[in-house]
Parts: structure tokens; C-alpha cells; sequence
């Protein structure tokens, strides 16, 4: 009988990668220095991971409905309810839900500046918000709010919507706003909706206190927003309902955060979390331990900045993330190595040479106290390779980590 543990996982986001010139053909993980990723992989178990499938390039959105052990074809709802749920809001099955930024557009909806100058305090985002949520437009309510620079996140809640429109961003300054159209005839509703809320977010933002005084200081008003990454909620079983386990979600971004709660995980909120390579490594530890001690059966903890350096090219910036994470997940094991099951994998592979995503497998290393170890010593692309769990799925990985951890269920007597 397997005591109850915790079952960990740890993500830097874009971690996997390719040999670099720069490092002598090596990549960042086999150039960083990772005492406590090495033991992990000396004692446990490594593999590859297609997070999706072979071949597939994963999105972060997609792949971590697969590292949170769903079909990410099958529940997969599009970036908009994810973003959503992430910034706060609420969406709901039926509910269409879009990724949100304030641009400058022309009386003759020429788009100026797509991000609006991009710069916002807090305040002109409030007043922004206030302009716009809570609309009713056709008895479909408007839910609007700002995030960040010039981003937010909008829901349509209402009866008969769809999310199969096209898109009203043009992409591109000096382009006109495009209208959206229905892609199926039940759209019309939506589609109809959508450009009669662009047309109203202009008329009632170009006037307010907040645009004039940017204006006045030499910035681009805030006079549109634009919508895109249409996504209608679907009802999917969430965790706790396919296994009866608590899960709790460390994370700084928005998409990790709305993903996770999509699947029922809480939001656990940790001091100075970002998505930056400053982000509080301790501070994450800390809380993790909390949760594991505190009785939660699956703690995720999602680290950024390594994505964050691949797409600038930067192999120095992306070394050192992994390196900080490495002692992060050193720290909590120091605490509560016996308590937990733990993986450290990536999300996709981000190759600092070519600054997107690729569809190269991931390295994945699972550790627990009793685990048959492998002849794999260090934590990397290369030696995960030889590794006793070959190759694996994104979304067979919780439940592998469920399984040792002791929270599944005997299949048949
Ligand atoms: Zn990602
Ligand atoms: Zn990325």
C-alpha cells in the first residue's frame, strides 16, 4: 500500500530545446548548472514528451489543457474563455468569450495605433473598464476588464451566440476595423452584436476624461477595442470530478491561470509571481510546500521567463530561469521530498535560435521516493531520451502522477 502524496509538476514554459552554436552545440539545459533537476533524474525516471502528438506545435494554451491530463482536441474551447477566466471573469457554457485590446482608430475606424500607445496606469484602465462593462447590446450583457497595458478580456453572455465570426482586428495599423461576419448563418447574432459593440466602445471612449488628458501628454486615446480569439466555454468534467482530487495552480500569467480554473484548479495567489525572470522563485517554493503540506492533491507550478528568453534569442536569459527554477524545485524538495510525486518538464520547445515554438518532444523527469531509477543522470533533451519512460503523452502524464501517487482507482478486481 502506497502512502497518499502530493502529485507536483513543474513546467517552464518553452524549456525545451535544440543544440545551440553559441553554447558549443549544447542546449541551455545541458549547459545549465541543475544539481536538484540531475538528482531527480539519477533516481527517477525520464522520458520525451509529445505534449499534444507528434508533430503538433503546441500552443501554451493547448498544452497545458494536455498537462492538466485533458484531450486538448476535444475541450479545447479557444484563447478566449481561458484568457477570461484567467483576468477574473466569469464564462460559462454558451457564454463567447475574446481576447480584448484597446487601440487609436480614426472617426473613419483606420486603425492608428493597434495598443494604443500600449502605456496604462491602473486608473485609465478602470475608467476604461467602467466605459464598457456592463453594456447590454440586444439583451446580451457585456463583461469587460482591463488587465494589463492595453490588454483585457471581454464575455458575451446571452442567448443563441456562437463563436464562428471572423475577426474585427485587422492586424495591422493604417488598416480599417474589419466587420465581423458570421462563418455559419447561427452566427449572425453574435457577429452583429460584435460590430454594434465596436461602433459603441468608440463613441463611448473617445470622449472620456482619461483619453483627453492622455491626449494632452502626448499619448495615443484609448478610443476602440478591438476583439479577437473568438471561444465559446464548453462544459468539461473538471478534475475534481474525474478524480476526486484538489488541485491548486501557482502561475503568473492570465492563460495559465483562466486554463487552469477551466478545469476547476484554484488559483493560488503567491506575493511578486510574474512572468518574468525576476518573478519570486522563493516565494513560489514557499507556497507550493503550503499546498502540499495543506493537503492538496496536485499542486502545478508554472514558470515563464524560459519561454520569455527563447522568443528574444536570449540563451543567457534562458539558462539562468532554469537554473533559478532548478533551485526552486531544490528548496521544495529540501521541505517535503517525502510527501510528494514530482515532474519537471516543459510545456513545447522553444528553440532559442529560432524564437517560436516547435514541435520537438519535451523532456519530462518523474521522481518519487520508490521509484525504479533509469540510467539517465542528468535532466536534459539528450539524456531524457534514453530514459524509462520513453516517449510519452502530455496527457498521460498527471495521471501517471496520480497513479504513484496513490489516488486512482484498481482497474477491475
Ligand atoms: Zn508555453
Ligand atoms: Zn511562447
Amino acid at each position: 500500500m502506497t502512502a497518499k502524496l502530493t502529485a507536483a509538476m513543474v513546467v517552464m514554459d518553452g524549456g525545451g530545446d535544440r543544440p545551440v552554436p553559441e553554447l558549443g552545440g549544447l542546449t541551455p539545459l545541458q549547459a545549465a548548472k541543475t544539481p536538484n533537476f540531475d538528482r531527480l533524474a539519477s533516481q527517477g525516471q525520464s522520458g520525451l514528451m509529445h505534449v499534444i502528438s507528434p508533430g503538433v506545435t503546441p500552443g501554451s494554451d493547448t498544452a497545458h489543457l494536455a498537462l492538466f491530463g485533458y484531450d486538448p482536441v476535444s475541450t479545447y474551447p479557444g484563447r478566449g474563455p481561458l484568457e477570461a477566466l484567467g483576468a477574473g471573469l466569469q464564462s460559462r457554457p454558451g457564454d463567447v468569450a475574446f481576447r480584448a485590446n484597446f487601440a487609436t482608430m480614426n472617426p473613419d475606424f483606420t486603425v492608428i495605433d493597434r495598443r494604443a500607445g500600449r502605456e496604462f496606469t491602473s486608473e485609465e484602465g478602470a475608467a476604461l473598464q467602467k466605459a464598457l462593462d456592463g453594456l447590454d447590446i440586444d439583451g446580451v450583457k457585456v463583461h469587460f476588464v482591463h488587465t494589463v497595458e492595453h490588454r483585457g478580456a471581454l464575455v458575451l453572455e446571452g442567448k443563441g451566440l456562437s463563436e464562428k465570426i471572423t475577426d474585427v482586428d485587422p492586424h495591422e495599423d493604417g488598416k480599417k476595423i474589419l466587420q465581423a461576419e458570421p462563418l455559419v448563418p447561427e452566427a449572425r447574432k453574435t457577429a452583429d452584436v460584435v460590430n454594434r459593440l465596436i461602433r459603441l466602445s468608440y463613441e463611448r471612449l473617445r470622449g472620456l476624461d482619461v483619453n483627453k488628458a492622455r491626449q494632452k501628454r502626448g499619448i495615443a486615446p484609448a478610443n476602440v477595442l478591438l476583439l479577437r480569439g473568438p471561444g465559446q466555454h464548453r462544459e468539461v468534467a473538471t478534475l475534481k470530478e474525474r478524480f476526486g482530487i484538489r488541485c491548486a495552480v501557482l502561475a503568473g500569467g492570465a492563460l495559465y491561470i483562466g486554463t487552469a480554473k477551466y478545469v476547476g484548479m484554484d488559483h493560488v495567489k503567491v506575493q511578486g509571481q510574474t512572468g518574468t525572470i525576476d518573478t519570486n522563485f522563493d516565494g513560489i517554493a514557499d507556497k507550493a510546500i503550503e499546498c502540499i503540506e495543506g493537503g492538496y492533491d496536485y499542486v502545478f507550478i508554472h514558470i515563464k521567463a524560459t519561454d520569455n528568453a527563447s522568443h528574444d534569442h536570449n540563451v543567457k536569459q534562458k539558462i539562468l530561469a532554469i537554473e533559478r527554477t532548478d533551485k526552486m524545485v531544490g528548496r521544495i524538495l529540501d521541505k517535503v521530498r517525502d510527501r510528494v510525486v514530482i515532474a519537471v518538464t516543459a510545456d513545447h520547445t522553444t528553440p532559442v535560435t529560432v524564437g517560436e515554438h516547435t514541435c520537438d518532444p519535451v523532456p519530462i523527469v518523474i521522481w518519487a521516493p520508490f521509484l525504479r531509477p533509469d540510467s539517465s543522470k542528468r535532466f536534459t533533451e539528450i539524456d531524457a531520451a534514453r530514459g524509462a519512460l520513453h516517449t510519452i503523452r502530455g496527457m498521460d502524464v498527471l495521471p501517471t502522477l496520480l497513479g504513484y501517487a496513490g489516488k486512482t482507482e484498481k482497474f477491475g478486481s
